[in-house]
């Protein structure tokens, strides 16, 4: 008896060497015929160049909303990619969404992510390759703050408090940055079609950490209940942004976020305002208005039908000089997931700009000619996860302009090597299939600016803003009629410029764009797969 158990257990051993063995091969061995090889490759032969103009062609626009990845790879992080972590930087904040091992490496391989801007991060679910980089990253953060700054807000499913506390105490982590952890309740394991439990008892999401005040947490951290709607509202401290979240399906509780940006007022036509207000200025002066320039943010700022009166009598009403709002850009982080449409009844009726989705497997060709990609499909799911097929139908359901593939099996290598941008135009290829518009699949360090809309009418404005932006104060003020206005603050506003970090605005849907920069993809040749499944 014992030796049958012995030789089953050898037996299933070999088995998975052999087939790890199997794995590794199919990841890593190019095409073996010359010719194969050249056709494959040709495209990207210049792969530095090829890199590049992709990224010049992404920078066309700058934009005050910025999405940056700092890791790509989904389990764990390779030389050429990091694992998940990804920065959006908005109105001089960064927001991160989940923090994968070495995190704090990444966030100093780039000037882009500041750790003492961090501001809050967002945790879709507690898988290492999701949170390993946490602990960390608040230390590194933590130099960068003083003790009685504002706290970093970290949003994520139950279990991240005891995380995050039993790893900086069992550490003696002291340097930790002041944080806040806010806990979504009663994410529902909503297991993916053909997810097999692993063995051994499942740890509980709720065991508790002690609390202990000299690492960095402040005991401020609230329970957020679900709401009707099957969401979660993550408060942050941010004005104009709100973000929420909702239920993925994955092989743990795991949540994706939605971040909606609010609407802005549209663009003041300062040449019609300028000359009234400057022949008022003597005027405003003797009655007490210190900066009459913050004027113009105070008219920005009225309602649409309001009618400002100079000491002169002139009268401007509000919509007659700022234009149409501009309406604020919806983003989706999805997380680990089979199956993302929870998030859909978040979005509002227009839709989302840009969806970032898991791709993290893809059939192939010519390393895996031995599965058909329903094979392909049906193993993604089942452990979790997601094609780039299926990431594009779930943006096409949410509307985006643009989708952004990451987290990728490691097998899919993120250098700039010929070898590693044919696949990857091979797995952008796989979801333009599925989707219409644009479609990047993101390297480490990548940088997508998200452009508003009319971001171009806005420019013109803006010659003023270093003055106006800051006046929201004193603009209150004297909307309530006091007409001394408060001094200026220190800094100046930041002004969104042109940056070599690529950039893009969404490109129109109809018909598939492609990046003018952008080589043909390696073609797709269509062969019965074998039986094998990953
Ligand atoms: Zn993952
Ligand atoms: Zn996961």
């Amino acid at each position: 008896m014992q030796h049958l158990l012995a030789l089953t257990v050898l037996t299933t051993a070999r088995g998975w060497r052999a087939s790890r063995r199997r794995t590794i091969r199919r990841a890593t061995r190019l095409p073996q015929e010359p010719a194969e090889l050249h056709e494959w490759l040709q495209p990207f032969a210049g792969a530095d160049e090829f890199r590049a103009a992709r990224l010049a062609d992404l920078a066309k626009d700058a934009s005050d909303l910025e999405i940056t990845f700092l890791g790509t790879a989904s389990c764990v992080p390779s030389a050429t990619r990091g694992v998940s972590c990804c920065a959006l930087r908005y109105d001089g904040s960064t927001y991160l969404f989940d923090a994968g091992e070495a995190t704090q490496v990444q966030a100093q391989r780039t000037t882009l992510v500041k750790p003492g801007k961090v501001e809050a991060i967002f945790v879709t679910h507690l898988h290492g390759d999701h949170t390993f980089g946490l602990p960390g990253l608040l230390c590194l953060c933590g130099q960068d703050r003083d003790k009685d700054d504002e706290p970093i807000e970290i949003f994520g499913p139950e279990g991240l408090r005891a995380y995050v506390r039993a790893s900086l105490q069992l550490t003696q982590s002291r340097v930790a940055a002041p944080h806040v952890i806010h806990e979504l309740q009663d994410v529902p394991h909503r297991p993916p079609p053909g997810f097999r439990p692993p063995r051994g008892p499942l740890v509980s999401l709720r065991a508790a950490g002690e609390a202990h005040a000299a690492f960095g947490e402040v005991f401020e951290g609230r329970s957020i209940p679900r709401e009707a709607d099957g969401g979660w509202t993550c408060d942050t401290r941010s004005k104009t942004l709100s973000v929420r979240a909702a239920p993925m399906a994955h092989t743990v509780p795991c949540v994706g976020f939605v971040v909606t940006e609010a609407d802005r007022p549209g663009a003041l036509d300062v040449d019609l305002v300028k000359p009234i207000l400057e022949r008022n200025i003597p005027a405003l002066k003797a009655k007490g208005v210190r900066e009459p320039r913050r004027l113009f943010r105070v008219i920005k700022e009225m309602a649409p039908e309001e009618v400002f009166t100079f000491p002169d009598g002139s009268a401007i009403k509000r919509g007659d000089v700022v234009g149409p709002d501009k309406r604020g850009r919806v983003l989706c982080f999805c997380g680990d997931t089979a199956d993302a449409s929870a998030l859909l009844p978040l979005l509002p009726p227009r839709g989302a700009d840009v969806v970032v989705h898991e791709a993290t497997n893809c059939r192939v060709e010519p390393f895996d000619n031995d599965v058909s990609e329903e094979e392909v499909e049906r193993s993604s799911v089942s452990h979790g996860h997601s094609t780039p097929n299926l990431a594009g139908r779930f943006a096409e359901r949410a509307g985006a302009e643009s989708l952004i593939l990451n987290h990728f099996s490691p097998r899919y290598k993120g250098d700039a090597s010929p070898a590693a941008l044919a696949v990857m135009a091979k797995i952008e290829d796989a979801a333009r299939k599925t989707f219409g518009g644009d479609v990047v699949a993101a390297w480490d360090l990548l940088s997508i600016p998200v452009a508003a809309k009319d971001d171009a009418a806005a420019a013109a404005a803006a010659a003023d803003a270093a003055r106006l932006a800051d006046a929201a104060d004193s603009a209150a003020a004297f909307r309530r009629g006091e007409m001394s206005a408060p001094p200026p603050r220190r800094k100046a506003p930041r002004q969104p410029a042109p940056r070599s970090a690529p950039a893009r605005t969404p490109a129109p849907r109809s018909p598939a764009p492609r990046s003018s920069a952008a080589p043909p993809a390696p073609r797709l040749k269509k062969k019965p797969g074998a039986s094998k499944v990953r």
